[in-house]
Parts: structure tokens; C-alpha cells; sequence
């Protein structure tokens, strides 16, 4: 497909895993399969999680399983001046506005409204600083999910899209997530603006990345949509679950990915996504796995 990019964004909490590697290689052998582009970009703006060296760890794990980018990779701590710009077109468009709550703020303002939902542990903003911060000072900087409509009252933000695996979705942003934060109190950039903005400057036209992100889709689509960008087609794939039945990950404890035969690792990642690859070589395993690709993953 001309005009195809596709990207990995790993953050680097640590080495990539078993799991990781199975998002690494969906996102490559989608690129492949549409003879497209493939890039990778360090996702680095949580800097407290960043383990130092894990960068150079994921890109040399993946070098050594074939996966090469068509660029030179980036790195999101390099492209903070994108994120302001982006940021201030938000606020200066009246779409993005500054909040002085505390968690706890948060936490009595929905108990005073007998709403305390909170979702995966997280809690829905209620719009307590839109109408401003009466001489609080800032601690974030938040996204309306909500648009004033001309009796005064706030008419929710859903955001429906196709994703190909999954087929059709819809969230209500209002209800689902609220008013989502930007830029922390603390200082780092969000992942939802700072992910949207890169896509977008990267002309990324297809995300593949595990389940486990789906639900940032909406937040993300309606920030393209805020900010003038293209959606991408998204693709989210099947997790690697750890023997507690849990999505493997750094935090539960994940091995760092074994590269020492670097076929039997990709043989491993693409029997993860349903194919069964048993190529000798890592080149042929990669060849292998791009050619079943498009049957078990098909574009609409
Ligand atoms: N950096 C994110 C992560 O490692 C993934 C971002 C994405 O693929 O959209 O979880």
C-alpha cells in the first residue's frame, strides 16, 4: 500500500520482553505485508519510569531479531517543543483549559456528587476547573471531552471508529474517562498528546500495538480530531499472558527477551499472534511469518 507507515513506540521501563516483541513484530510484519515503512520511536516523556540503557537494550534486542526501522529512531524526551505547540493550540482554541485538583479534590467532588466510579483505577474527572480556577494555582493541564452547546449545558464527546480486529467501537468520553490530563502536575507530558502528536508528525497512517491500549483509542482519536490531524487505522493485537493468566509485562515480573536465538524468539512471537512459522532461519521466519500475515490479519 503506498503511503503505508507503521511504528513501534516502546517505552523503556526495560529490556523488551517475550510480550513486547509480539508488538514489535505485528507492527513490522503489518509494514511488510503493505510494503510500507516501519519506525520506531522511544517513548521516554515518563521520565521517573524510565530505566537508564533501556533505550539502547530494545533497539539492539530488535536489530538482533531483523526488525530494522526506515529511519533512525526518535525519541519522545527530544520533541517536548512539539507537545507545547500542540498544547497551545489546544488552550488558545478554547479546547484545553488549566486544573488546580488534587486526586483528593477529585476523589470529594465525586463522592459529593454521588459519582464515584472508579475505572481501572482510575478516576473520572468532573469537570470541576472548566468554569476556571478560582485562585487556585495549576496543577495540570486538561482536554474538554464535553462541548458547551448554546442552552449552556455540556453536550459529551463519543468517539466511534473500526478497529480491524475488533471491528466497530464507541466510547463516551465524558462518562468513560472525562476530561483527561495533557501535561502533568509534575512536569512530564502525557502519553495521549504526546503519542497523537507524534503519530501525526510522523505521518503514521497505520498503529498496530497489543489490546492492552485500546482503550487509550478514543482519547486519542479525539485529540487527533482537536488538533487538525488524519486518524490512522488501528490494529490491536492479542496479548502474551503470563502463567497467572495475566498480560506479561515488565511490572509482573517478564523476563528480559532472550536474543541468543533470535529465530526461536520470533517463532515464539509469531505463534502468539496465530501463525505458525517454522522457517530455520531468522529471515526466512520473517518472510514466513509476512506471508500469513495478511490472512489471519486482513485489512478491514
Ligand atoms: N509507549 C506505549 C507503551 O509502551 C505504547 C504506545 C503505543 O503503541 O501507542 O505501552
Amino acid at each position: 500500500m503506498p503511503g503505508y507507515i507503521g511504528r513501534f513506540a516502546p517505552s523503556p521501563t526495560g529490556p523488551l520482553h517475550a510480550g513486547s516483541l509480539v508488538a514489535a513484530l505485528a507492527s513490522w510484519l503489518d509494514a511488510r505485508a503493505h510494503g510500507g515503512r516501519w519506525l520506531v520511536r522511544i517513548e521516554d516523556v515518563d521520565s521517573p519510569r524510565c530505566v537508564p540503557g533501556a533505550d539502547q537494550m530494545i533497539l539492539q534486542q530488535l536489530s538482533a531479531c531483523g526488525l530494522h526501522p526506515h529511519e533512525p529512531p526518535t525519541w519522545q524526551s527530544h520533541r517536548s517543543a512539539l507537545y507545547e505547540q500542540a498544547l497551545q493550540r489546544l488552550v488558545a482554541e478554547g479546547h484545553a483549559y488549566p486544573c488546580a485538583c488534587s486526586r483528593k479534590d477529585i476523589a470529594d467532588a465525586l463522592a459529593a456528587a454521588h459519582r464515584a466510579k472508579p475505572r481501572h483505577g482510575e478516576l473520572v474527572y468532573p469537570g470541576t476547573c472548566r468554569s476556571g480556577l478560582h485562585g487556585k494555582a495549576a496543577r495540570a493541564m486538561r482536554v474538554l471531552t464535553a462541548q458547551r452547546v448554546a442552552d449552556g449545558t455540556w453536550q459529551p464527546v463519543s468517539v466511534s471508529w473500526t478497529d480491524r480486529r475488533f471491528g466497530a467501537q464507541a466510547q463516551n468520553l465524558a462518562e468513560a474517562v472525562g476530561d483527561f490530563v495533557l501535561k502533568r502536575a509534575d512536569g512530564p507530558w502525557a502519553y495521549q498528546l504526546a503519542v497523537v502528536v507524534d503519530d501525526g508528525a510522523q505521518g503514521v497512517t497505520d498503529i498496530v500495538r497489543g489490546e492492552d491500549l485500546a482503550d487509550n483509542t478514543a482519547r486519542q482519536i479525539h485529540l487527533q480530531r482537536l488538533l487538525g490531524l488524519p486518524t490512522p487505522r488501528y490494529l490491536h493485537t492479542p496479548l502474551v499472558l503470563g502463567p497467572n493468566g495475566e498480560k506479561l509485562s515488565k511490572q509482573n515480573g517478564a523476563p528480559a527477551l532472550d536474543v541468543s536465538r533470535p529465530v526461536h524468539a520470533v517463532r515464539e512471537a509469531a505463534r502468539a499472534l496465530g501463525l505458525t512459522v517454522d522457517a530455520p532461519t531468522l529471515g526466512e521466519a520473517l518472510a514466513q511469518a509476512a506471508s500469513l500475515w495478511p490472512d489471519r490479519y486482513p485489512d478491514a
